[in-house]
């Protein structure tokens, strides 16, 4: 079955990651969320494990009422159990849903149920004075809950354990309520100064790895990807691109003329420029959703998804004629390109045809546009 990737950016470009400053502030809103799904992503079976470790802790803390009450705690039971309700449906969503807005809002709701909870059983309770301890406890929920969270998430969702404390106190009458505020505030504080600087070592972390894997694609020569950007866009079995199933994939393969006379009159480096200029004429003509790639030496791939085969002629065309026209300092150049359209199968294949094309054109002459004929022969020429 083949995965649908859109049009997306899947990592930030090179330029976007060398920053003065690691700072959220400095992202637009659609890498922002980049970051913050990738970071949700990142500690999401940790964050799963801290759920699923509260909530036991506080089951077992039905023991904690047995010794308060110093026999068989039934009053606290049902509420104890209770838990296991709101639970089971934070762990369906968690197995279902992967939005990181919808499950840091999940996992705080849990968190908070938790609180709830306890007041409940602690209403229950002869003896309410480990209240204290028992808030106290929750920070430490907290402090685990803020690695996978947005720095402003955790912010308003640990600030609202003191409405919590508030709206408890309205059932249960603390008799310290002032030492509540007063031990749970500079948690708060604490955590919430914690939980800024664990977002700034994460956007450091985020940044260097997306350098890299922007670095692993990108032709170091030309600036335009290498052949490593293939599998980001097929599938590692089939290789079959991975692009809508209902999107028609054109290929052009493109080949200068007579590249070893450039290097052999003006010199290696001289030819490493017209390569350099050839790899800008290319990114300026394609789409934004089209992929430039150096499949070899003098020879560069171009993927355009979502292009019709006649399209992809016209856009080749476009292309031959711009090199020819243009000025690169160094010697006039000239390109032959073949042209071939995907029909499903391996990637391999289209391209194989597009070579094939392409020497045709080299055979023809050079400095042409040939298509691939299912058929047989390449057929089809335009100069
Ligand atoms: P044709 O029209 O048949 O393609 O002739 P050609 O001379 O372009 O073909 P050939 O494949 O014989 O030569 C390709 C040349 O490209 C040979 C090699 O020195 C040069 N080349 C390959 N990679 C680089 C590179 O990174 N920099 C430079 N300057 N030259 C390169
Ligand atoms: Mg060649
Ligand atoms: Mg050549």
């Amino acid at each position: 079955m083949k995965t649908v990737v859109k049009y997306k950016k899947a990592y930030l470009t090179e330029s976007e990651c060398i920053m003065d400053k690691y700072s959220i502030k400095n992202l637009s809103k659609e890498q922002k969320e980049l970051v913050f799904q990738s970071k949700y992503d990142y500690y999401r079976v940790f964050n799963t494990g801290l759920i699923i470790v509260s909530v036991f802790s506080y089951l077992c803390f039905f023991f904690t009422d047995c010794g308060i009450f110093g026999r068989f705690a039934y009053e606290t039971l049902f509420s104890r159990l209770f838990i296991l309700l709101p639970f089971s449906i934070f762990m369906i969503m968690a197995i279902k849903i992967t939005n990181y807005k919808v499950m840091v809002i999940s996992s705080y709701l849990m968190i908070h149920i938790i609180i709830w909870c306890t007041d409940w059983a602690t209403y229950l309770l002869p003896d309410r004075q480990h209240a204290i301890t028992g808030m106290v406890i929750m920070n430490l929920i907290f402090v685990c809950a803020g690695f996978c969270a947005p720095f402003k998430y955790s912010v308003i969702a640990h600030c609202l354990l003191i409405v919590d404390i508030a709206i408890a106190n309205q059932f249960l009458h603390y008799e310290n309520l002032q030492m509540m505020y007063m031990f749970n505030l500079p948690c708060i504080f604490a955590i919430c100064v914690m939980h800024y600087l664990m977002q700034r070592v994460y956007l450091e972390q985020y940044l260097t790895k997306a350098k890299l894997q922007h670095l692993v694609v990108l032709d170091q020569l030309t600036e335009v990807y290498n052949r490593n950007k293939l599998k980001d866009i097929s599938n590692p079995v089939t290789k079959e691109f991975t692009f809508s199933d209902n999107t028609t994939v054109s290929v052009l393969l493109m080949d200068i003329d007579h590249f070893k006379q450039v290097n052999d009159k003006y010199g290696h480096d001289a030819g490493d420029k017209v390569l350099s200029q050839l790899a800008q004429i290319l990114k300026g003509v394609v789409r934004s959703t089209d992929y430039v790639i150096r499949w070899g030496g003098e020879e560069f791939l171009v993927i355009m998804p979502g292009c019709s085969i006649e399209h992809a002629v016209r856009v080749a065309e476009k292309i031959r004629s711009k090199v020819e026209e243009s000025e690169n300092g160094i010697c006039k150049i000239t390109i032959s390109i073949g042209v071939s359209v995907c029909d499903g199968g391996d990637y391999h294949s289209v391209i194989r045809e597009a070579d094939i094309a392409m020497y045709q054109a080299k055979n023809s002459g050079r400095n042409c546009v040939v298509t691939y004929n299912p058929g047989g022969n390449c057929d089809e020429r335009h100069v």
